[in-house]
């Protein structure tokens, strides 16, 4: 018998850690989480210590730790205790660990950078959710992959969909654009406000941004969704994972969310992929690829859903998508100068310091002030993005405190 794969994932508490979890349990023979890691929810990572019994836990800090020690020992009596790390190091190590083979990079946000980079570094397989990497620095990111001899399998759902749809057999799991594709179709559900007009939007609450019709996501990729932006970021992440054009990528709007992207070649064929909207089937892909995984998901039932519709995404309504798209055309930092915008903003809004239009107008705002300092600049390496980050926060900081003074 071949020995289980082991598996560290890097935000287990999320949503995307729960649905690998699960993955996870149906596998047992196949796979064994070495290490998780969580930042706020201790009591949750607890939970989960408990019931997967990893070599290796990632705290927030020390006051994380000894939370998270008190709870454990509370709810485990007597059990043995998993290595407990903190901070930037510890993520690090459950994703650099010599042990390690595949590494579910699902923290969100630019915090997850560093850690999805040491995972390339020691060339594990990277099952990639967390797209912010990608948008702040994707060809440097893919090129840190090669160098450390990574694989890079995607999870977002649509990017997943396009790889399924690529012959991956053929890529090497790599990102490589393959021969005779003319077109890749990322599809979006529109959100929540896909029928709002800008007046309603203007003053939608954080309730109603999160409420997303058809897939249950943390918050931040929520609100995304309910922008749009979400989809901008994964334009901006298909350009960079499988090295297409921006005349290449189209935006696509269906609000069954059961195509979840297509590709179009040379000869007239597109290739789609279907299934219900759940985060398991690309999970369960990635991990076994290039076996295919039973994940828990229903299946399709195209009888019951008798209609799939599709519609052009209104660029008016919804300036996020545009602002992305003209990211990527620009090129240089602009997309992570748009990211980190788009980071306050959207933790500002859930925080109910700015309004729902307020997240466009922020983004739009820092963009025009720093896209012409540094939207050309050649960017070299990590340090120069996580400085123009930097940079892009605070400004957006001081206008969002000018607006709401
Ligand atoms: P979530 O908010 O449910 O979970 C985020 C995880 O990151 C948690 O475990 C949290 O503890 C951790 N985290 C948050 N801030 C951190 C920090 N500063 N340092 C270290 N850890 C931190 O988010 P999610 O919905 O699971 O999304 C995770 C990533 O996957 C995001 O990049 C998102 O865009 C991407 N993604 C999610 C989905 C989905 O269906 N949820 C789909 C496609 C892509
Ligand atoms: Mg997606």
């Amino acid at each position: 018998m071949t020995k289980p794969l082991q598996v560290s994932i890097l935000g287990a508490t999320g949503s995307i850690g729960a649905s690998t979890l699960d993955v996870v349990a149906r596998h047992p023979e196949r796979f064994e989480v070495f290490g998780v890691s969580g930042f706020t929810r201790v009591s949750d990572l607890v939970d989960i210590c408990i019931q997967v019994r990893p070599h290796m836990v990632a705290l927030k800090d020390e006051a994380a730790r000894a939370q998270w020690l008190e709870l454990y020992k509370q709810r485990a009596p007597g059990a043995s205790l998993p290595q407990a790390e903190i901070g930037e190091a510890g993520l690090k190590m459950l994703a650099g660990a010599p042990e390690v083979d595949q590494v579910m990079a699902a923290i969100v946000g630019a915090a997850g950078l560093q850690s999805t980079l040491a995972a390339a570094d020691a060339g594990k397989t990277i099952l990639l959710a967390n797209k912010e990497t990608l948008v702040m620095g994707g060809g440097l990111f893919i090129e840190r992959a090669r160098a450390g001899g990574a694989t890079v399998i995607p999870i977002d759902s649509e990017h997943n969909a396009i790889f399924q749809c690529l012959n991956p057999s053929a890529l090497n799991c790599m990102p490589v654009t393959p021969q005779g594709v003319t077109r890749v179709v990322l599809t979006a559900s529109g959100g929540p406000f896909r029928t709002w007009s800008r007046e309603m939007m203007e003053q939608a609450t954080p309730e109603q941004a999160c409420a997303h019709p058809k897939w249950s996501m943390g918050r931040k990729i929520s609100v995304d969704s309910a922008t749009l932006m979400n989809k901008g970021l994964e334009v901006i992440e298909a350009h960079y994972l499988f090295g297409l054009g921006a005349e290449q990528l189209e935006v696509l709007v269906h609000p069954q969310s059961i195509v979840h992207s297509m590709v179009e070649y040379a000869d007239g064929s597109t290739l789609a992929q279907l299934g219900n909207p759940d985060m398991r089937t690309p999970i369960a892909q990635a991990m076994g690829f290039p076996m295919r995984l039973e994940s828990g998901v229903g299946r399709l039932d195209l009888a019951k859903h008798g209609r799939l519709e599709f519609e052009a995404p209104d660029l008016d309504r919804f300036g996020c998508l545009s602002l992305a798209f003209e990211a990527m055309a620009a090129g240089g930092a602009s997309a992570c100068i748009l990211n980190a915008a788009n980071e306050v903003a959207v933790a500002m809004f859930l925080d109910r310091q700015i309004c729902f239009g307020d997240i466009e107008r922020l983004n739009r705002r820092v963009c025009d002030d720093l896209w012409p300092r540094y939207a050309l600049e050649r960017v070299n390496c990590f340090e120069d993005l996580l400085e123009i980050d930097d940079i892009s926060r605070t400004l957006a900081r001081e206008v969002a405190k000018e607006w709401t003074a």
